[in-house]
């Protein structure tokens, strides 16, 4: 009899913005005109810049004619992208080689994927608050699981415990849910520790482009040190709208082995026997995303949710509600008002304001008592929602 991955029935039953979609449905259902100012989940709302669809018509020309037709694609990306990348990571002062570039159709994807680098007695780090598929992909592979806390007493970016043995350790940074960013210091700290472990750290970058101060570091690569414990998962989801459009990249330096296993010839390995890389139409359009004018109109769409993050903010102050985030990340990480829990101000702030956001105690147990507003939602529902934020609490 086949066995199945018995792991699956570790998993919590379902998906925290399953079970919010379901509570914001039932709702609907009672309220059928209400006008739902919708800052929960994390997708973008503005369309691709011009830039890059450009280069996506220019790419289905290309394959309209023989001559500039594309048949399969290198597994792990066209050069033009990998070059792309690799410019886009010069700019910042990080040299890398092309072939440690490798494209992926996003980041999701690559979270999971990449754990097949990892023995199944691996043990995964997860900083939580987290991105609940970091702990859910470690499930499903097996691996036994360090749920980390972070709390406001250390900023929600904790140091290492050197007294904690992890093989495999996810940093987020910015973070989502709770938008705080690693300090050089800190991220050196986190490098310092792998390198002595022996662990491997997976650093998550998929909201880098929003990281508006100047000294915090947008890649585990600026810290010395990293090339040796550090793989680097980046998307351009959030950075230029590609959420329904799917492409990333993951960065694997050749220095980077274990058990003189080489983690960067693991991964071509990898690729080239399960994929057959990311359609050359899709690869042009992530590629326009580097050039200076795709550079300059990505950042304009950015400075419109940067505009939304700034317009909350503002409102959580009127209201005297902490919060943190939302200068370098999508996100503001709130603590609900009146000591509600996070699913009982999620409750309140639906019937009594129509608000649908994201209760902190979905990314972990130490998020009770927190609640997460994206900024990706539309300019005039971030106002109402800002506005019935201060009519509501503005006077506690
Ligand atoms: N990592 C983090 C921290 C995210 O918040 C998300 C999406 O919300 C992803 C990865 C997945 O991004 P992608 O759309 O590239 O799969």
């Amino acid at each position: 009899m086949i066995v199945p991955n018995l792991h699956y029935g570790e998993l919590k039953d379902s998906y925290l913005f399953y079970n919010i979609a379901q509570k914001v449905n039932n709702y609907l259902s009672e309220h059928p005109d209400a006008h739902l100012l919708r800052l929960g989940i994390g997708d973008v709302t503005l369309p691709l810049c011009p830039e890059v669809i450009k280069a996506l018509h220019g790419a289905v020309e290309d394959q309209s004619r023989k001559e500039t037709f594309h048949g399969y694609m290198s597994e792990c990306g066209a050069e033009f992208f990998r070059e792309a990348v690799k410019g886009y990571y010069a700019s910042r002062g990080v040299a890398l080689e092309a072939d440690e570039i490798f494209v992926s159709s996003g980041a999701s994807d690559e979270l999971g994927d990449i754990l097949d680098l990892f023995s199944p007695d691996s043990t995964a780090l997860v900083m939580e608050p987290a991105y609940p598929a970091y702990v859910d992909a470690n499930i499903m592979a097996g691996h036994k699981l360090i749920r980390f806390p972070a709390g406001k007493e250390n900023g929600f970016t904790p140091l290492p415990d050197e007294s904690v043995d992890a093989d495999i350790v996810y940093i987020c940074s910015p973070n989502n849910p709770t938008g705080a960013v690693f300090d050089r210091t800190k991220l050196k700290a986190w490098v310092d520790y792998a390198n002595k472990k022996g662990a491997i750290i997976l650093f998550d970058a998929a909201y880098e482009a929003f990281i508006e101060e100047e000294n915090v570091p947008h890649s585990i690569f600026e810290i010395e040190g990293s090339r040796t414990c550090a793989i680097e998962i980046c998307s351009l989801s959030k950075t230029a709208g590609f959420t329904g459009t799917r492409c990333g990249y993951t960065v694997i330096p050749k220095e980077l082995s274990r058990g003189g296993m080489c983690f960067n010839s693991m991964w071509v390995r990898n690729r080239t026997t399960k994929t057959n890389g990311i359609s050359y139409i899709l690869q042009r359009g992530a590629a326009a995303v580097f050039t200076e004018e795709g550079q300059k109109q990505v950042k304009e769409n950015i400075a419109v949710y940067k505009k939304n993050a700034a317009v909350l903010m503002e409102a959580l102050d009127r209201c005297g509600i902490p919060y943190y985030g939302g200068k370098n990340a999508p996100y503001i990480w709130l603590r609900c008002p009146r000591n509600m829990g996070s699913w009982e101000f999620f409750e309140f702030l639906l019937k009594e304001a129509q608000i649908v956001g994201t209760p902190g105690e979905g990314f972990g147990a130490c998020g009770e008592g927190y609640f997460r507003f994206s900024s990706f939602g539309s300019p005039a529902d971030t106002v109402l929602t800002a506005k019935k934020l201060v009519d509501l609490f503005g006077n506690e």
